[in-house]
């Protein structure tokens, strides 16, 4: 991959020329974005297209420019929600000041109105003054209204927003495909559930998943077929889990599940049924419901050390899936299962007398 600008320019024209596509800046940033390594996911697509022998199009690279660079809808409730909420805080300021203008002046008025009522007067100045009163008390009951209606409209204004940027953060930690969490949310979960753990002395395991041949599996049936499986592996993973597990799409096919309260043996039993469950479910095209035969995954486990770094954690489920593939696939290991596992310490047996 290029590092110097010319050079990752160049490559972004000669991809171009390559697939016949204009270079229009719209295209050139999507190549362009490729070869400077700027987007993963961008990247993994355009791999993935390269590499099914697909040719690959002006469609394609629009529908690529639209998925990265056009704004999400999550993107655009959040430009729409931050533009409300200046319009907002400038009408509620303009009204603030408004009134305390008319505060002072009121007092200024209600002051001479005062000074007025504590000289000795005629019949008739009286009823002037107090005249005079009755309309600043108008004024201001009619300011005060006014002040009253824009704070209710502001916080009706709020609560709708609060709504709006309620979504907008559900799905900035949601998978777009499958409506499990994306990675980003399962790492802030990761940390959050394993200081539970060392809080609660109970333990957490999770599980990593990857789909077994799943290029394969693209590559014989097409890349949509293949997002079927991933939003299947998905919908089977939410059907065996509890409200409190978190599953999330970590990768391309992989998948991550958090199970908090479960040590490693339970949590190996849950995967092992969903390796199951996967495995038995026979895939059928939905149009002429041609049969696409199985998928299968694999799966390692492994148990959280309290005080442990979460990378090594993690790293031990991701070594546990290695051996699960190298054993020949659709399988779960745990990590006591691999050959220089040193031993849980929770599970350590007592010192021989
Ligand atoms: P293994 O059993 O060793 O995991 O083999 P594999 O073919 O699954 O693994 P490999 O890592 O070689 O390939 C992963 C493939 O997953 C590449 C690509 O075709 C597919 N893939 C990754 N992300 C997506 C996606 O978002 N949608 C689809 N349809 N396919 C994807
Ligand atoms: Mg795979
Ligand atoms: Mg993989």
């Amino acid at each position: 991959m290029a590092t110097d600008l010319h050079a990752i320019g160049r490559e972004a024209f000669s991809s171009l020329e390559r697939h016949g596509i204009e270079p229009t800046p719209e295209n050139y940033l999507v190549w362009y974005t490729h070869h400077a390594a700027e987007n993963p996911a961008l990247s993994r697509i355009i791999r993935i297209l390269e590499e099914s022998g697909d040719s690959f199009d002006e469609e394609r690279c629009r529908e690529l420019y639209q998925r990265f660079f056009v704004h999400s809808d999550a993107q655009k409730f959040l430009h729409e929600a931050t533009e409300r909420i200046s319009g907002l805080t400038e009408a509620l300021e303009r009204s603030l000041s408004a009134t305390a203008r008319e505060t002072d002046q009121a007092e200024q008025r209600l002051g001479a109105i005062c000074a007025a009522l504590d000289r000795p007067a005629e019949r008739d100045r009286l009823i002037e003054l107090g005249r005079m009163l009755r309309k600043e008390s108008e004024r201001l009951a009619a300011g005060a209204r006014t002040l009253g209606e824009q704070v209710r409209y502001t916080s009706e204004e709020m609560r709708s927003l609060r709504v709006v940027l309620e979504r907008v953060r559900r799905e900035a930690e949601t998978d777009a495909l499958t409506g499990l969490a994306n990675r980003k949310a399962f790492d802030h979960k990761l940390r959050k559930l394993a200081i539970q753990a060392m809080e609660s002395g109970r333990p957490l395991s999770l599980f990593v998943t990857d789909i077994d041949h799943f290029k394969r599996f693209n590559d014989t049936y097409g890349h949509q077929m293949g997002d079927v499986v991933l939003k299947l592996v998905a919908q089977r993973l939410r059907h065996h889990l509890r409200p409190e597990d978190v599953a999330a799409r970590y990768g391309g096919e992989e998948f991550v599940v958090l199970l908090p309260d479960t040590a490693l043996a339970p949590a190996a039993a849950i995967a092992e049924r969903i390796r199951r469950d996967i495995s038995t479910h026979r895939l059928r095209e939905r149009g002429d419901g041609r049969d696409l035969g199985r998928v299968t995954i694999s799966a390692g486990v492994a148990e959280f050390r309290p005080g442990e770094p979460l990378k090594a954690f993690f790293e031990r489920a991701d070594q546990a899936l290695y051996a699960a593939k190298r054993r020949g696939r659709n399988r779960v290991v745990r990590e006591d299962e691999l050959e220089d596992h040193p031993g849980l310490q929770r599970a350590a047996a007592p010192p021989p007398a």
